[in-house]
């Protein structure tokens, strides 16, 4: 039939229309960002039960409109419920579909995008990990083109002398400090002049494993301070690259 077609994708969010209905936001697979009419989806006896819950991954049937489209088929393939279920997991999921939402083009597919994000799910979903969640944003801001200077200062290019030697107990070792955003990387102490965000030696550590290849064993490592510290960078270097708050990670 014209018109229709068929996709997989995951829920980032839905908001009420009129009585029954509501407007579900979905990131598919082959259509990029799609925005659709799920009728009779707050109705008890809707044939969509719950499957259209955000991060949930549905295989759908939709129907083009020229505004919106309308989803005439739901199935769920991962219903991801432990998301949903558990608090401290939900807040850590919304903002990775919050963030994403930000990022997607309306029917313009995003195959890395909708890999990462259908990853970060079912890992936090299985793991629990506080981890994800940062991980996924510096690894979102990446494939949006942002790549941080972390190993040298972004404004004077000096560094920290190789690891290992023992030159780095002399004094004009260059010490990391802080992060500044409109740099687009650390800043040694004299360049930060108490400006930037403060930054850690743990933190940058672990925003080098994230980004560096190791996220395998970032993922495996307790919450902690760094952790914490490389969230809220990340958070922050969001809403710098996008322009606009995120508004669920208050709950972070
Ligand atoms: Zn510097």
């Amino acid at each position: 039939m014209a018109g229709l077609y068929r996709d997989e994708g995951v829920v980032l969010r839905t908001i009420k229309l009129g009585e029954a209905d509501r407007i579900v936001t979905i990131l598919t697979q082959g259509h990029g960002k799609v925005r659709a009419v799920a009728k009779g989806v707050r109705k008890t006896t809707s044939r969509f039960g719950a499957r259209l819950e955000p991060t949930t991954r549905v295989a759908l049937q939709c129907y083009r409109g020229r505004e919106l489209d309308v989803v005439t088929q739901a199935e769920t393939i991962e219903a991801n419920r432990a998301l949903r279920e558990q608090y401290v997991l939900f807040t850590h999921a919304v903002p990775m579909l919050e963030a994403v939402d930000q990022v997607a083009q309306e029917h313009e597919p995003n195959p890395a995008l909708y890999r990462m994000l259908t990853g970060a799910l079912r890992t936090l979903a299985r793991s629990n990990s506080p981890l994800v969640t940062p991980a996924f944003f510096w690894k979102l801001l990446s494939l949006e083109g942002f790549h941080p200077m972390l190993d040298d200062c972004a404004r004077c290019g000096r560094g920290p002398r190789p690891s290992g030697s023992f030159e780095r107990e002399l004094p004009d070792d260059v010490e990391l400090v802080a992060f500044d955003l409109d740099e687009g990387g650390v800043l040694c102490r004299s360049c930060a002049h108490g400006g930037g965000r403060p930054v850690s030696p743990a933190a940058l550590d672990l925003l080098r494993r994230m980004l560096g290849g190791a996220l395998n064993g970032v993922l495996a490592e307790p919450p902690s301070a760094a952790a914490h510290e490389v969230e809220h960078l990340g958070i922050r270097a969001l809403e710098h690259h996008g322009e606009r708050r995120l508004r669920s990670t208050a709950l972070l």
